[in-house]
């Protein structure tokens, strides 16, 4: 979807991409940081046609069927609000897979699947009940929205009012993603399913109401005002009419800051997909939230003799404990009893060491491939050298795609990646456990080219390229 926003230096209307967090201005160059991009905002959609031509056709459509004092004694234009969310579900299954075996015994083996997919569902934020259009469907995906605004929606238009609150809407969403695919040769053990990067919006979708006259006989049709399709649908006409107070904005709406650095005054380098911004002049780290810039605490783990010039990909390090009903997981040497390594380790060393998730926060490709690398990751337990550097102009730092809140929900399906099939007991703790995190840090690491391939200078762990979106 792309947003239609009114530059407030200049006054021109120009289209932000969805995913965007910084609006840069094609008429006259100025670059803004939008708002609110990470809460829920408010947006309308405009109908196709007046109602006027939608009626003038509704009306010819129904007297070559019979009617002939037929005609339109009222129209409206009205909004609905639908919720939309979108993100991207990350879901793990584990159980058995059953199967025949050649000589016709039925048999079973170890299951673990990972599924990483993007959703995006539309679902009513209104009493639905009398009304027939569920889901706004995949055609709003191609749709320029606007900022809601009563003025441009039409000072006249109807307002359907929300009544599924932000909570139930999350509450629906949490259970469109947990459900499983049912299958009858599959057993489920155990399951998480997250919705990461996950986007609410309201979305006031525009219809058309005709009163209806037949030789005194009154009735109401409602037409959907993008596809002229006649849906099924009650709403009170003068009920709307005197009860206005649907018009208050519903949620913030969008403002702009300055893209600049709150600190020192220095531009931020144009990285329209990152949420963190990185000042090269002052080597401070900004993100936006509730309509200002707020500090992000960050370190980088500097390769002092690069072979040539290094990546930096930006890591959320969760530092945690383990609680499972029974007993917790502290250590890197408790780690280890659930995740174990093939080779041996210095165990005393391990005894006082606390357990670090690393949580990928740059922009990926390929959700398992990157998945399989936080899990090589996290399992080595790594130490690096770490700092605040006093310069970062020369480094190349990767776009932070993931937010602190999301990579907390990553951490969670990190540990069932880390699981193996096989591995009951491990399977048992994980099943009931959940994760007490005590620390958090954004962390950039040095990745070296070779081929296809990107390495981790210290641990030397490689990540396909391609399975990263870089820009
Ligand atoms: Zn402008
Ligand atoms: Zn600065």
């Amino acid at each position: 979807m792309e947003i239609a926003i009114t530059c407030p230096q200049c006054g021109a209307e120009v289209d932000l991409a969805e995913e965007d967090t910084v609006f840069r201005c094609l008429y006259c160059g100025s670059t803004l940081k939008p708002t609110g991009r990470n809460r829920v905002q408010s947006f309308f959609i405009s109908p196709r046609e007046t109602a006027q031509k939608v009626g003038r056709a509704l009306i010819h459509a129904l007297k070559s069927k019979g009617p002939r004092e037929l005609h339109i004694s009222e129209h409206h234009l009205l909004y609905a609000p639908y919720w939309r969310v979108n993100g991207m579900i990350f879901q793990w299954l584990f159980g058995r897979r059953y199967f025949n075996t050649p000589n016709g015994d039925r048999s079973w083996e170890d299951l673990k699947k990972l599924r990483a997919t993007p959703w995006v569902h539309t679902f009513p934020a209104f009493d639905a009940s009398k009304w027939s259009l569920f889901s706004l469907g995949l055609r709003v995906q191609a749709l320029k929205i606007w900022p809601f605004n009563r003025a441009k929606m039409g000072q006249d238009s109807l307002l359907l009012r929300q009544t599924i609150s932000f909570k139930d809407a999350a509450d629906h969403a949490k259970k469109s993603i947990t459900k499983q695919a049912a299958s009858a040769s599959v057993q489920i053990e155990m399951a998480i399913s997250e919705l990461i990067g996950e986007r609410y919006s309201l979305l006031y979708f525009p219809f058309y109401c005709f009163k209806l006259s037949n030789n005194g006989r009154k009735s109401m049709l409602i037409v959907d005002g993008l596809s002229h399709k006649v849906i099924k649908g009650e709403v009170n006409v003068d009920n709307l009419k005197s009860n206005t107070s649907g018009g208050n904005i519903p949620y913030r709406p969008m403002n702009f800051l300055p893209y600049c650095c709150p600190n020192c005054g220095w531009e931020f380098s144009f990285r329209p997909h990152t949420v963190i911004h990185f000042c090269k002049s002052c080597c401070s780290a900004w993100q936006e939230h509730g309509g200002r810039y707020v500090s992000v605490p960050y370190r980088i783990s500097l390769d002092d003799n690069p072979i040539e010039k290094n990546k930096y990909l930006a890591f959320w390090r969760l530092s945690l404990v383990i609680k499972a009903p029974d007993r917790e997981y502290g250590t890197v040497k408790e780690f280890y009893e659930l995740f174990p390594l093939p080779r041996l380790l210095d165990q005393e060393a391990l005894k006082d060491r606390k357990i670090s998730f690393y949580i990928p926060a740059f922009r990926i490709r390929n959700a398992i491939i990157v998945d399989t690398f936080a899990s090589r990751l996290t399992k080595m337990q790594p130490t690096f050298n770490e700092s605040q550097p006093d310069s970062i102009e020369e480094l190349d730092l990767s776009d932070v795609w993931l937010q602190l809140k999301e990579a907390k929900e990553m951490a969670h399906v990190l540990l069932y990646s880390m699981t193996k099939a096989t591995h009951r007991r491990t399977k048992e703790v994980v099943k009931g456990a959940h994760l007490h995190i005590t620390e958090t840090r954004l962390l950039c690491l040095p990745f070296t080219e070779r081929g296809i391939y990107l390495r981790e200078v210290q641990t030397d762990l490689a990540l396909q390229r391609n399975a990263l979106d870089l820009d």
